[in-house]
């Protein structure tokens, strides 16, 4: 006997080019048969997924989800884990450096543990993470040992630094505060990665601009991640609407381009400047916090993965940012991110809802797309967890327009 059986829904996973109507059963966890057709007296317990999308487990690579943490001069909370995680229809969250070196502990060893999603973290290059505001002003706000004391006792956790190339530690520190992030992450000699969200959006900073194309040339190696990429705040990728040359270098060596749509880090204008000049990102994430959840303009992962879809990017591609690709990134791609016999059994039903939708950016522009996702279920190592009513007064669906 399987433990659970999905059968008739669309099984998409482009990491194996797969994409056709088939069942899949769960036995102790994982996947344990793909086939068209399996008997259902075979199982235990069996979902009717007609109609429905199932994909490996969404993966959001960059979200906040230390909860209880205030924001330091903003009203903004760090979230809850699974509500960001399972019941968002997202099996795996990586919590973006919510905690630096002094206050990680409490979010490691309570709040990890206690998570049904999957819940890895990066370390904040400053000792206080979001708790300081700004989390760097200058060198003091900085502890290398102390990282490099944290990344090490918890590798199972902290898989890498997070640094922001934001105001005013860009003016004191200029490219050393990349470099204490790149420094303390190799000297952990953990395998541990570096995050760097770009576009000084606390100050505008024209140096923002100047160090970009040498964070990308001379700090980051393969692994590393540079999240924001379709930002249009000085100091992201396009520079007078040009991307930087440095970005197509950087990735040919490995380095990897995060969406990260935020609150204030992606526009609809700056996305098709950046996609129009062939960059397509490598992976697809909210920046989730308990604000963004309910004021949005982007209020969930599966919202992100709408908004991708309208302004043009394939459906598989969408699939592959939300799932195989950040795995990878993560190094987690042989335990989930597919749809395949073995793995540990991650998997969301979608929905992909037809209707007249209105998308919304920062600077007030809207956009159009005529398909949704909705969450319907989350099965996390072979568990079924129902999704919550959604962040939105009606639910999951975007306002029609
Ligand atoms: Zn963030």
């Amino acid at each position: 006997m399987t433990d659970l059986l999905i059968k008739n829904g669309r099984l998409i996973d482009p990491s194996v080019n797969l994409d056709a109507v088939m069942d899949i059963a769960i036995t102790d966890g994982e996947i344990s048969a793909i086939a068209k057709s399996i008997d259902p007296k075979t199982a235990t317990r069996v979902i009717d997924a007609t109609g429905l999308l199932v994909t490996p487990g969404l993966i959001d690579i960059h979200t906040h989800v230390a909860a209880g943490l205030r924001k330091a001069g903003t009203e903004d909370m760090m979230g809850d884990v699974d509500t960001a995680g399972v019941h968002s229809g997202v099996t795996t969250v990586l919590d973006a450096g919510s905690t630096g070196a002094y206050n990680v502990g409490g979010f490691v060893n309570f709040i990890v543990p206690s998570a049904i999603t999957r819940t890895l973290a990066l370390l904040n290059v400053g000792t206080l993470g979001v708790t300081r505001a700004p989390e760097v002003r200058d060198a003091a706000d900085i502890d290398i040992d102390a990282g490099i004391a944290a990344l090490a006792a918890r590798p199972d956790v902290l898989v890498g630094v997070k640094v922001r190339m934001v105001t005013p530690g860009i003016r004191t520190l200029g490219i050393e505060l990349p470099k204490a992030a790149k420094k303390m992450a190799e000297d952990a000699e953990t395998g541990a990665f570096v995050m760097v969200h770009i576009g000084d959006i606390l100050g505008q900073d024209p140096i923002a601009a100047e160090l970009a194309p040498q964070l990308l040339s001379d700090v980051l190696t393969e692994g590393d991640v540079v999240t924001h990429s379709l930002s249009f705040q000085v100091g992201a990728l396009l520079k007078g609407g040009k991307l930087l040359a440095e970005a197509k270098a950087a990735r040919e060596r490995g380095v990897v381009f995060d969406v990260g749509v935020g609150k204030a880090n992606f526009s609809f204008e700056s996305a098709k400047q950046v996609l129009d000049q062939g960059f397509v990102p490598d992976t697809l994430s909210s920046d989730f916090t308990e604000m963004s959840r309910f004021a949005g303009p982007t209020h969930s992962m599966v919202e992100c993965m709408s908004k991708m879809l309208s302004i043009g990017l394939p459906l598989g591609d969408v699939i592959a940012m939300s799932t195989s690709r950040p795995a990878q990134v993560l190094g987690i791609d042989e335990e989930t991110g597919s749809l395949a016999v073995g793995y540990d059994a991650d998997i969301t039903l979608l929905e992909l809802a037809n209707g007249d939708f209105l998308f919304r950016d920062v600077t007030g522009a809207t956009h159009k797309g005529k398909q949704a996702f909705r969450p319907v279920s989350t099965v996390r190592a072979g568990e079924v967890i129902p999704v919550d009513y959604g962040p939105r007064p009606w639910g999951w669906l975007p306002e029609q327009g």
